[in-house]
């Protein structure tokens, strides 16, 4: 098994891959990543690949971190494994939770480790569930997310998402989860003035508590900006009046940092860019760039003293919870990216840089309600941008244009026709011109078809 064509015949007899239709694989064969090295990616006909997704919107500090390397194999010969249950723990492990705790401010005083973005919210779902148990009220316990939001694959994650597609699998969502729609002001609302749009995205979920009554409530989940539903970038009214929302009516607010945490967004965590004061903050992803699996739930104060002081053993954990390993990577992480400043580059460098490309970009007559927020960016492909009509669904131009972007050397994510991209931190404005001649060239493309 050594050539591209005996690989992809094993791949397709043996692995089944996550959110991947086979039968459009037949006759083609997935295409083999095989190497990487800072913000790119080779295939195995050694095809040059510009990653402008980081993996999955995981790999912040880029490719080929030695450092990273490094402290996984340190702490492999040290200790490769041991658990935190039953009165257990590990220094990586604790040094990780004060490490965060201090990044995500005095709100918080505590973190639960996991390791991945889907079990931090199923997490997150038992916490809240048993904080209000332990208030004496358990009948609390509806959790409010959004359309096309994405929380992960578990049964719990899944339902928390709001993917009509996955939720059409399985019969989900699982009792006492509900939705409301996403702040999409360009695709909902786009003559409405984005402000006034952003209050009134905001206020169904208070229509939402008052149609099922608070005092059956327990929270409402977020990402700070929606990404996998298509890099959703709310108006700047919208998260300050959702944490009004949730303060008159004693909700707690989960913040799903899985993707804008650690960065992306220009702080250390999006909600603090965006207005908003959780009481949880899932994250995954970007704690470790993606070099090895880790997850976890930062816990406010108000949650962490009712949990810890009031709610006797909370019986909820994982073999890898705060897996010594994962944990010593993320440490390394977090170095690399204070010592390169890579937060604020995002917030004072490459963020406005894209933004102003991007604004370049709007141009285009593909191109409808281009916007970036830090670095995650995205834009409609639009089949009349002027009268604001999109395209067919059934044209499937999304999957057209990254078919385009895939060819052309570049990874670009479609959603829907919503063409997204999340960078690297560690992206330059020189490779950020790169990127924007290789969008372009796409959309070019993508035009001509
Ligand atoms: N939450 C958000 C916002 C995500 O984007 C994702 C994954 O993309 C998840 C949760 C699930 O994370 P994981 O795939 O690590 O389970």
């Amino acid at each position: 098994m050594t050539t591209t064509s005996e690989i992809q015949a094993t791949d397709s007899a043996h692995y089944m891959h996550p959110f991947t239709d086979h039968k459009g694989l037949a006759g083609k064969g997935a295409r083999i990543i095989t190497k990487a090295d800072g913000i790119h990616i080779w295939d195995s006909e050694n095809k040059k690949i510009f990653d402008a997704m980081s993996g999955l919107w995981c790999v912040n500090v880029g490719y080929g971190r030695q450092e990273l390397v490094d402290a996984a194999t340190k702490q492999m010969q040290e200790l490769p494994y041991y658990n935190s249950f039953f009165q257990t723990t590990n220094v990586p492990a604790v040094k990780l939770a004060e490490r965060i705790v201090g990044l995500a401010g005095d709100n918080f005083s505590h973190v639960f480790f996991s390791s991945s973005g889907s079990e931090s919210n199923d997490t997150n779902i038992r916490m809240v569930r048993h904080y209000w148990a332990t208030l004496g009220q358990p009948e609390r316990k509806v959790i409010i997310s959004r359309n096309n939001a994405y929380h992960g694959s578990t049964m719990a994650g899944a339902s928390l998402g709001g993917m009509s597609g996955m939720h059409a699998q399985g019969g989900l969502p699982i009792p006492d989860i509900v939705h409301i729609e996403q702040p999409y002001h360009y695709g909902l609302a786009p003559t409405k003035d984005k402000d006034a749009f952003g209050l009134e995205a905001a206020g169904w979920l208070e229509a939402k508590i008052l149609e099922i009554g608070a005092d059956k409530v327990a929270a409402f989940i977020g990402e700070p900006v929606q990404g996998a539903g298509g890099v959703i970038i709310p108006p700047k009214t919208y998260w300050p009046e959702i944490q009004r929302i949730c303060d008159k009516y004693g909700i707690l607010l989960i913040c799903d940092e899985v993707i804008c945490g650690f960065g992306r967004l220009g702080k250390w965590f999006g909600s603090e860019l965006l207005g908003a004061k959780p009481d949880l903050m899932t994250f995954a992803k970007g704690v470790t760039s993606g070099y090895l699996p880790l997850g976890g739930v930062v816990i406010g104060k108000r949650v962490a003293d009712v949990l810890i002081n009031q709610g006797g053993e909370f019986n909820h954990g994982y073999t890898y919870s705060g897996h010594p390993v994962a944990c010593a990577v993320a440490l390394a992480n977090i170095d690399i990216i204070e010592s390169e400043g890579l937060v604020d580059k995002v917030l004072k460098e490459t963020g406005p840089y894209l933004a102003e490309r991007y604004a370049e970009l709007a141009n285009h007559p593909l191109v409808g309600g281009a916007e970036t927020c830090g670095l995650v960016a995205g834009f409609a492909l639009m089949k009349d941008k002027v009268n604001h009509i999109p395209f067919d669904e059934s044209l499937e131009v999304g999957m057209i244009c990254r078919n385009h972007s895939f060819a052309n050397g570049l990874i670009m994510r479609a959603v829907g026709d919503r063409m997204i991209i999340a960078p690297p931190l560690c992206i330059t404005k020189a490779q950020i011109d790169e990127m924007m001649v290789l969008i372009t060239e796409t959309l070019d493309a993508t035009l001509a078809d």
